[in-house]
């Protein structure tokens, strides 16, 4: 038995970050650990961030949530990628679909064909070889991990969903499995003089809470990180400039689309997030260029249904904690850094330090080598998101001053390798452990309309009769099977229907 093992773990903060933490350590963890959880009603939580990216199903998986019973609880609903309309060009769209497109066939990918078709005026939009994207475009729906009688993919999904339901569903979770919940403010925090090292907290109500580990989940605050701490904050406002975000729920106007939209504006762009009780909407802008009447105007313009609520208006500053993991205290979520919400990636980076806190869980060492190794990796994540998020704004051809900017800056230098490479030959790789893969880059490089000098020599092995015909091929199998899928309304009704009825005017949920 190691006696320096950690017993006690408090984690400050009880929004999507502190219950994803609370839900996923008891799950795993929970009988060598006593885990309480300090949340406060009085300051509560950022009360936004629906969408997510496929790997939220190793979470819940991890966490034992059965997915229909957990879209009952949260008004979800699928999601199968994200559309960027007006991103390259106004009026042009395309769509960052989940999932593998086509086949890959003598070693290189599908793309590399597509692209040599599409030199050759053979090959039609990328979208219609994306059964993601072809099954989305239509509204439908289904669990299909493969296309029958196929070597293809079938579909790849993720969820859009209420975050506060979502947090109440792990909170009940991770209550069952023994985490002790407080209610209650932080005022004060007590460190050990010689290591540095949080000991306690203490609560307005002068309850005291001590522990060994801190998972610091307090959001933009970052209480422990950094008003105590003060590790630090590295700036990536130069490189994507969006410093606020206006949001406002609305009724819906139709059936739940199974992706997200994402609209560039004059200074930003808009999100549209369905859910089976309402959509999330909201303006994510540049205050060097769009004042906050603006903005909100544009955003309320743009609604597809009637406001549930008035609009409110999220300050932010994009990037990171220098350390995420500074002596006994772990950040998690917000109080880790922000990235906006152009990718969905900010609930994966709360899943992400999670399962890395996991694998170099410490004892009351707190070696330095440990913590360094968990801080390289968790920047590194952050670091290849941004680039991909920059990414989006950066290869734009639209006019207005903020667009031109963005176009203009420098870029990171891990970004610019990245689209020189592209340029010149086509080609694109997945580096380490980062997030987005191969097909999702070349979508969004595509996409903004970026066209390679050439492609792969390989895609040359094929004639230009046997070319067509295996794209047509592809393309058909797409669609034939796309068009038999329920409607995604339809799907929901019959496996996950949520009791959650429509908010009203005025409220939030
Ligand atoms: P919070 O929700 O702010 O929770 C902080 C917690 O700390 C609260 O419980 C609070 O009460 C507690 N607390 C703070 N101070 C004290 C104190 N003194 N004493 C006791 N308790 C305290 N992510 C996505 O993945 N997808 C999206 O689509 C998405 N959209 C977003 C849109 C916007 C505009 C923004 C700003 C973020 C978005 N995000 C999105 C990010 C997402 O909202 C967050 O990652 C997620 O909600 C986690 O928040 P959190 O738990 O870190 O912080």
């Amino acid at each position: 038995m190691n006696d320096s093992r950690i017993r006690d773990v408090v984690i400050v903060g009880g929004g999507t970050a502190g219950w994803m933490a609370a839900a996923a350590l008891s799950a795993t963890m929970g009988e060598q650990l006593s885990i309480r959880l300090i949340e406060s009603d009085a300051i509560g939580t950022v009360g936004v961030g629906e969408a997510t990216i496929p790997a939220i199903r190793l979470f819940n998986g991890l966490v034992g949530i059965d997915e229909n019973a957990f879209l009952r609880a949260t008004g979800g609903t699928f999601k199968l990628g994200i559309e960027f309309a007006g991103w390259g060009r106004e009026g042009e769209s395309y769509m960052h679909a989940f999932g593998q497109i086509g086949q890959s066939l003598d070693l290189i990918e599908f793309w590399q064909y597509w692209l040599r078709g599409r030199k050759e005026g053979v090959a039609e939009p990328l979208g219609q070889y994306s059964f993601n994207e072809s099954v989305a475009r239509e509204g439908r729906f289904a669990r299909v991990p493969r296309i029958p009688n196929t070597e293809l993919d079938g579909i790849s999904y993720a969820f859009h969903f209420d975050a506060g339901r979502y947090a109440r569903f792990l909170r009940e979770i991770a209550e069952a499995n023994g985490v002790a919940r407080t209610e209650g403010t932080i005022a004060a925090v007590t460190r050990n003089a010689e290591s540095g090292h949080v000991g306690s907290v203490s609560l307005a109500d002068g309850s005291v809470i001590s522990g060994e580990l801190f998972i610091d989940c307090s959001g933009f605050r970052g209480l422990l990180i950094e008003q105590e701490l003060a590790t630090g904050y590295d700036d990536w406002t130069a490189w994507l400039p969006c410093d606020r975000a206006v949001a406002v729920p609305t009724a819906n106007a139709g059936p739940p689309r199974p992706y997200t939209q994402s609209i560039a504006r004059q200074a930003g762009w808009q999100w549209r997030i369905p859910l089976q009780h309402r959509t999330g909407n909201g303006h994510v802008f540049c205050s060097d260029y769009l004042s906050e009447d603006e903005a909100t105007r544009i955003l309320l313009d743009n609604l597809e249904g009637p406001p549930l609520a008035e609009p409110r208006t999220i300050p932010f500053k994009t990037g990171m904690r220098r350390k995420a993991w500074n002596g006994n205290v772990v950040a998690l979520g917000l109080a880790s850094g922000f990235l906006e919400p152009l990718e969905s990636t900010s609930i994966h980076l709360i899943q992400n330090g999670i399962a890395k806190l996991i694998s170099h869980f410490p004892d009351r060492g707190f070696h330095p080598a440990n913590t360094a190794a968990y801080n390289r990796r968790v920047a590194y994540d952050y670091e290849r998101i941004r680039d991909f998020i920059i990414l989006h704004y950066h290869l734009n051809q639209r006019d207005e001053p903020f667009w031109r900017r963005c176009r203009e800056m420098a870029i990171p230098d891990t970004l610019r390798e990245k689209i020189e490479l592209f340029r010149a030959t086509g080609r694109v790789f997945r580096e380490q452990e980062e997030l987005f893969v191969e097909i999702g880059w070349f979508q969004v490089l595509t996409g903004q309309n970026l066209v390679p000098e050439t492609y792969h020599p390989l895609a040359d092995v094929l004639s230009r009769e046997e070319l067509t015909q295996f794209l047509a091929d592809i393309r058909t199998i797409v669609a034939s099977n796309a068009a038999r899928l329920p409607a995604h309304g339809d799907f929901i009704a019959q496996t996950c229907a949520s009791p959650v009825q429509p908010a009203a005017a005025g409220a939030r949920s």
